[in-house]
């Protein structure tokens, strides 16, 4: 910035691969919450849209695979005929899973009763915590935001195994909580159920490069 008026406008125009309009957000929602997450796309100028027959993943930028049991996410994914196109859209776009999203969106996961989608290669262990820390808060560590993040972890899965490729960008004690391949990226534990939109702000501009109003942090 030099103070040419042309200069300025280069600069401040939004880093974005859609010049026009709001990126659209397509959240599965076969079952598990989804206001949270749209709540928190909103504030950052994206459209989010429930997403839970195959000719709703038409016209989406990026597609979150939500927290819920992922046992009957997949017996639903068959059910509503989505498996095919889901399993298309992970490998070509730009995707986050929390918690049960993860096990979903890993390579393998225990006791399913239905192959996976495996956008990512880890392998994820289910209810993995133990039933004394069934739900808890933890300080994560995400790289890529430099500061901490209150991870929500409710039944979360742990991730056992990391392949070759597959970035950790979140940990907990040293332990992965988060991972990230490309344009998909996925943790354990639950963002949208903290007022800290961090990590969707992350996940909107670095992950899937789309436009976002503000830094994410509320
Ligand atoms: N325990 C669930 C499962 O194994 C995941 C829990 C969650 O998404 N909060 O599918």
């Amino acid at each position: 910035m030099r103070g040419a008026a042309g200069e300025v406008a280069e600069v401040s125009r939004p880093r974005t691969e859609r010049a026009a309009g709001a990126p659209r957000v397509g959240l599965l929602s076969l079952q598990g919450d989804f206001e949270k997450h749209r709540e928190a796309f909103a504030s950052l100028g994206a459209a989010a849209v429930r997403v839970s027959l195959p000719e709703h993943l038409a016209g989406l930028d990026a597609l979150v695979v939500p927290g819920g049991e992922s046992t009957t996410m997949l017996r639903l994914l068959e059910a509503t005929g989505l498996r095919a196109g889901v399993e298309r859209f992970v490998r070509e776009k730009p995707v986050l899973g929390t918690c049960a999203g993860l096990i979903l969106l890993a390579k393998s996961a225990d006791r399913l009763p239905a192959p996976t989608l495996g956008a990512l290669d880890v392998t994820a262990e289910r209810n993995a915590w133990g039933r004394q820390v069934h739900s808890f808060t933890g300080r994560v560590d995400v790289g890529p935001l430099g500061r901490a993040f209150d991870g929500v972890f409710i039944r979360a899965p742990r991730i056992t195994r990391v392949g070759r490729g597959v970035e950790v960008v979140a940990t907990l004690e040293g332990e992965p909580v988060g991972v990230r391949h490309g344009r998909v990226a996925a943790f354990t534990f639950h963002p949208e159920l903290t007022p800290d939109t961090r990590l969707h702000a992350w996940f909107l501009r670095d992950v899937a490069r789309l436009a976002v109003n503000g830094e994410g942090g509320r």
